[in-house]
């Protein structure tokens, strides 16, 4: 028989006998694995929903758990030596989106396309001939002269709430750059509010000793006037409306991952968006207040399945609605400027998500600079509506979080300033303020601080023409077993038999169907690709092509079998 071992490598398939012990199984994984720096006998195994020490089974027989033919067991280990990142990369497989690699004097940088695409321009806003001009055709003057694409006059007369990054990223550049006629120095500089490490001042390490060479100074925060994302698009509202179905039909909260790409937002100078295609929902449990995440163990595979469409995670999207009662489907408006948009609680939960997916760049020192992951709230607004906002938190707010500076308050619109500790050096931490007197005065953000001073508001919106990139999204959404929905081999049977070759490519092009198939690892990385192909191009070709293959018949005899 043949059993099948889930990795964070892929999966493996290993032939063993129902009276073979577990060891012989986890030899044979190791022989195919072939990772010098693994310990597969110390690592964990899970099997039938248990989890076991590998160590603590290895002379339990197969039989013992009553495992048949195309189990599937998940195994977990620890990779000893951590070989040391030279080239950061971002978590984008770059092969599928045709990025170019950008060199600067350090190392490598892989940024995402659209960061090469306004690396390019320089966002001068140009401005026609006004009434107040007195001069010819040819000439120019301050009413009609072109603007910076950071001018504060331009963005306040359209509404524009904050500079983008590029904006604000050329604007320091000018600055930086502009005496220096050699070497190009990177303008951006990652804060970090953390003791500096190898401290060169003679003392013991931190915390035996400090310095004032290496303790971080005071942090004044202030309100960020520049966003990494400037917009959010969702590419179809019956991605919300499914997303939703799930609160329709249960009452509680619900979240999901966004999966998508960065564009230019051309309503912004040198503006990006990101672009949504789909949600994916990974394991949670879901309350009526709230939702508690489980772990998400094929977080790896969904990446690549994303990649392979030529998606990336661009951020998280949750729920946070209550029925109004009055039976017309209005939501209660507990989110506005006398509550707060975003929790404590949520401001730390979206800064480890920036954190976890950081933005490559080749204009800082170190290859990254803060984030382009997004955080999206569905809840109700002023008129009772169910309304996505959606937020980025500063780099400030980053920085905070990996020093361990913060945490979440009892109160929802105030963030705690940590205490010091023998391991945690907290540095003094202000924020400006205007009185009632309407003058700026700094407040030390001891013991808490107002949200606000973290946060960055983006502007959300859908397509004028809305071009679905996935065609269909009727297949069962992953982890909806709580509400009796569950995924199965019948309904990817349903949705891939039909002869007619467009409602074939139709149902194909649904990125939780992509997922399933896939997770059933029968089909090699070229047969996915292909499929994916399929979902996004809608070309019968490719069809012809994908039936030809030896990965697609098995799916199908495996489709066959049910019957
Ligand atoms: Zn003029
Ligand atoms: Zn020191």
């Amino acid at each position: 028989m043949i059993l099948r071992l889930r990795t964070r490598d892929g999966m493996f398939r290993v032939k063993t006998e129902p009276d073979s012990e577990i060891k012989t199984v986890i030899s044979n994984l190791e022989t195919q694995l072939k990772k010098k720096n693994v310990d597969l006998f110390h690592s964990k195994i899970s099997i039938n929903g248990s989890t076991f020490n590998v160590e603590d089974i290895l002379y339990n027989k197969n039989s013992d758990f009553d495992l048949k033919h195309g189990a599937i067991l998940t195994l977990t280990f620890e990779e000893s030596a951590v070989i040391p990142e030279t080239r950061p990369t971002s978590t984008v497989d770059s092969s599928f989106l045709g990025k170019d690699s950008v060199t600067s004097d350090e190392f490598s940088v892989t940024q995402f396309p659209v960061d090469d695409l306004l690396d390019k321009k320089d966002g001068i806003i140009k401005r026609k001939r006004t009434s107040l001009c007195r001069h010819s055709d040819k000439g120019m003057c301050e009413y009609c002269s072109p603007l910076p694409p950071w001018d504060s006059n331009y963005l306040n007369e359209h509404n524009i709430k904050h500079k983008s990054f590029h904006a604000y990223l050329n604007e320091l550049n000018e600055s930086t750059n502009k005496a220096s006629g050699s070497s190009y120095i990177p303008p951006l500089k990652e804060l970090s509010f953390e003791v500096a490490k190898n401290c060169t001042g003679g003392h013991k390490p931190w915390p035996q000793g400090i310095c004032s060479k290496c303790q971080p100074s005071a942090i004044t925060l202030q309100l960020q006037d520049f966003r990494m994302v400037d917009h959010v698009e969702m590419s179809d509202p019956q991605l919300i409306n499914n997303f939703i179905e799930s609160w329709r039909s249960s009452g509680s909260q619900r979240l999901g991952i966004l999966y998508g790409t960065y564009e230019e937002y051309t309503s912004v100078p040198l503006g990006i968006k990101a672009v949504v295609h789909a949600i994916y929902e990974p394991p949670q449990a879901d309350e009526l207040d709230g939702i508690t995440l489980s772990d998400w163990e094929n977080e790896e595979h969904i990446n690549r399945v994303a990649n392979l469409c030529g998606l990336t995670k661009v951020g998280v999207i949750f729920t946070d609605l209550i029925d109004a009662g009055n039976g017309d489907g209005t939501v209660i408006c507990k989110r506005h400027k006398d509550s707060y948009f975003l929790s404590s609680l949520e401001i730390m939960f979206a800064a480890r998500g920036q954190i976890k997916n950081p933005n490559y760049t080749k204009h800082s020192k170190s290859g990254k600079f803060s984030s382009k992951f997004v955080t999206c709230v569905l809840s109700g607004n002023l008129n009772q509506e169910i309304e996505i906002s959606s937020y980025q938190v500063s780099a400030s707010a980053e920085s905070l979080v990996r020093a361990d500076l913060i945490s979440a308050s009892t109160h929802p619109g105030m963030v705690f300033v940590n205490e010091k500790t023998t391991n945690r050096y907290v540095p003094d931490i202000f924020f400006k303020e205007t009185n009632r007197y309407d003058i700026v005065v700094k407040k030390n953000a001891k013991p808490a601080f107002p949200n606000d001073y973290l946060l960055v508001a983006l502007t959300h919106g859908f397509p004028d023409n809305p071009n679905n990139f996935f065609k269909s999204n009727k297949f069962t959404v992953e982890n909806r077993q709580y509400i009796g929905k569950f995924q199965d081999i019948g309904g990817l049977k349903n949705y891939t038999e039909s002869k007619d070759l467009n409602i074939f490519m139709e149902n194909l092009s649904d990125f939780h169907l992509l997922c399933f198939l896939f997770e059933l690892e029968m089909l090699n990385t070229k047969e996915k690709k292909l499929c994916c192909d399929i979902a996004i191009k809608q070309d019968p070709r490719l069809c012809y092509e994908l039936f030809e293959t030896p990965g697609w018949k098995t799916v199908m005899a495996l489709m066959t079998v049910l019957e």
